[in-house]
């Protein structure tokens, strides 16, 4: 029987490259697609304990869930998919996740929760505002195709994709992200302050070996 691979993306049910991944991976077995309904990037673990998650299948094998990326991948799991599926796809993420990134990240928390469960978990995220999706795209199911037969069942990979066509690839530790600690303080129309929290990536420490040099020497 072909191994069935349940797909999530914490970009949510429309986002850009979760369709044409779907499509690529249905070279390698059955396709389950379980996403959020609405973006739910850096909802990290969280998953819904106190009010109903509603699943909406908006395509054959597609459901789009009111819940977060783990919430996708515990009822996929657990009550979508017509069988075990041999792994958990997570992404493409648009942007990479690395370093620190990855306690944030929805797309790590589905390949996780699918580790967590036992089953294969590979997370994937591509460069952000990739020029080359198809490249990437490739790239990562022939990734999906190597980890379905020698990535062990429980485990993870957290792969971060180049979007400029390189093929190149490392092996690497996490390494250490920063970014401009911001709280930006505005008021709304009754004089009540309100916060928009994070700034934008300002570089990473140099960790020989890690994720965040690997990007920055340009092997994605
Ligand atoms: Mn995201």
């Amino acid at each position: 029987m072909r191994p069935l691979l349940l797909l999530t993306n914490d970009d949510g049910i429309f986002a850009p490259m979760l369709g044409a991944l779907a499509d690529r991976l249905a070279a390698l077995g059955d396709v389950l697609v379980v996403a959020p309904e609405r973006p739910r990037s850096a909802a990290s673990h969280a998953i819904t304990l106190h009010k109903p998650v509603r699943a909406k299948e908006i395509a054959p094998g597609r459901w789009s869930l009111s819940g977060t990326p783990a919430d996708c991948v515990y009822v996929g799991v657990l009550r979508l998919a017509p069988r075990p599926p041999a792994i958990v796809v997570s992404g493409p993420n648009d942007g990479y996740n690395l370093g620190s990134d990855v306690y944030y990240s929805g797309t790590v928390a589905g390949a996780v929760e699918g580790a967590l469960r036992g089953l294969r978990g590979v997370a994937l995220s591509v460069a952000p505002r990739a020029k080359d999706v198809a490249t990437a795209l490739d790239l990562a199911t022939a990734i999906v195709a190597a980890a379905l037969t020698q990535l062990p069942p429980g485990e993870v990979v957290n792969v971060n994709l180049p979007g400029a066509g390189e093929t190149r690839y490392a092996w690497t530790t996490l390494g250490k992200r920063r970014y401009q600690d911001d709280v930006t303080e505005r008021h709304d129309p009754w004089g009540r302050p309100y916060y928009w929290i994070g700034g934008g990536s300002i570089g990473h420490d140099d960790v020989p070996g890690s994720d965040c040099n690997a990007i920055a020497d340009g092997v994605a």
